[in-house]
Formats: structure tokens, sequence, C-alpha cells
């Protein structure tokens, strides 16, 4: 594993420890759609490793991986296959012009990162084919072990930004996964506890205009426009489809902010969607 993988949680409890004294203490990027990669065009280049979709290596495979986090995902795939569920790789590692691709043609709201800010950029992001419920509940319970953590689990939207994707997992190695997991916490709540294990960037040095911060008349508090819930997180522009979880968007009220809300007692009041 690399330094940047296993970037521990200090053992102890000082929030300061670790930072100067580990000698493997490199950073986990901290990206959300307010914040960059610290090279905002970032590109991991040989660390990426080819894949085929059910994560066996395969040098004409179309799937790029970070090497430790292709190893992790190929023994998290076979343990998945084990215990009956047939996964299979969507998607991986997407370079900044990929992304930006994938963002200006994104015609759902709030699905697509932008550019610079999308965790695929690392090469530690995959996101998996779950045929079935009990192949999503399998990841959650699971993915942990593999050192993966879900970045956008359920009700979290306003936390991280996006909507929630139980098939986007992130290799944070295998320490930080099992804290996240038994927190039941995203790594967005674990750097905000511990701003110093995690590094952004500005976002001024990406090459597309798109990746700045920009929120326009969207308050902190938001709005929703039918479904949509939008936002302005922590001075960026944030979209989320609450019918794609099957609940409304509820509007801000005096005491509480515009919210994915829960599902209204009208079956067909809320859009499903996949
Ligand atoms: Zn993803």
């Amino acid at each position: 594993m690399s330094c940047a993988a296993t970037t521990a949680i200090a053992a102890g409890s000082s929030p300061d420890a670790g930072s100067s004294e580990a000698p493997h203490a490199a950073h986990l990027a901290w990206v959300n759609p307010a914040r960059c990669h610290p090279s905002c065009a970032f590109d991991p280049g040989a660390r990426l490793q080819r894949l085929d979709d059910r994560g066996a290596p395969n040098p004409r495979g179309k799937l790029r991986v970070d090497a430790d986090a292709a190893a992790a995902l190929t023994k998290l795939l076979a343990a998945a296959r084990e215990a009956g569920h047939k996964m299979r790789i969507n998607s991986a590692f997407r370079s900044y012009r990929e992304q930006a691709r994938v963002f200006r043609t994104m015609k759902e709201r709030g699905r697509a990162a932008r550019p610079g800010h999308s965790e695929h950029q690392l090469g530690t992001a995959i996101d998996l084919k779950l045929p079935t419920t009990a192949a999503i509940d399998w990841l959650g319970e699971h993915a942990f072990e593999y050192g993966f953590a879900l970045s956008y689990p359920p009700g979290k939207q306003r936390v991280t930004g996006y909507r929630p994707e139980p098939w986007h997992i992130r290799f944070v190695g295998d320490e930080i996964a099992a804290e996240l997991h038994r927190r039941g916490s995203t790594l967005e709540e674990l750097f905000r506890a511990r701003p110093e294990l995690g590094e952004s960037g500005t976002c001024q040095d990406c090459p597309a205009a798109i990746s700045r911060k920009v929120c326009g008349k969207i308050t902190e508090t938001g709005a929703c426009e039918g479904p949509v819930l939008t936002w302005c997180y922590d001075g960026a522009l944030a979209a989320v489809d609450c019918s794609v979880s099957e609940q409304p968007c509820v509007a801000a009220t005096a005491g509480a902010p515009a919210e994915c809300g829960p599902p209204q007692p009208k079956g067909d009041a809320a859009v499903t969607r996949e």
C-alpha cells in the first residue's frame, strides 16, 4: 500500500497527532462541490492499472484504477462473487477532461461532479454495478474490510453535496475505512472534524471556469425546483434530485433549510427512477 492509502487515523486522541510525526503523513485529497484537487487537473498517470469489468488485471481492460485500489478491488469483487453477488465495475478513473465532458453532457442535475471536484479523478473511486438490493447491502457491510468507504450514503446529501450513490466506493486504506464504518460517518465528516487529514486546492488553477465556485442567487438555505434541491454548499452551487431516493424536495421553513424529505403519504408524489 502507498503512503497515501494508509494515512493513519493517529492512534492518539490529539487531533494534531500524526501530521508532522508520522513518517507516512501523506494526505488524502479532500474534494466536494466547493473543494478541488490540490492540483486541479491532477492525473495519477503511471499509477493507473487496467482492469476488466470483473476486476481482473487486463492490459486491454477499459477501466483504469490506482494500483493500490486495484489490488483491493480485485479482492472485494472476488469476495462479493463468493457471497453470491455478481458485481461488475461500471466506471473508475476519469481524467479532468473526461469529467468535464461527463459534466457537460449529463442531463440529470447534480448527478455528475464538476471537473476538478470528482473523486474519480484520483483513480481510487469506483462505481459498481449492483444487481440487487442484497448486493447493495453486502457492499455497505463489507466494503470497509477491503479498505473502501462509501462516499455518498443515503441521507447525507447536505453533508456530501451529492445524491446517495450506494455504488460509489473510494479506496482510503484499511484504517480510515474501518474508522468510518465504525462511526457510520463519511470521509467528508472526518475531514471536517480533522482537517489535517485532507488536502484541497482552491480551484483557481482549474483549466475550465465551470470548476470554480459560484452560487448566484441560491443561498445556503436552498430551494426546491420540483424534486431538485439546490443550495449553496460552502460557496459552491450544489444540486441533488431527491426523486432518485424516492423523496420529495421539501422547501425551507423558518427553522429548517430545504432538504430531501420523507416520502409523502400519497405514493404518486415522488417520481421513482432506476
Ligand atoms: Zn462515482
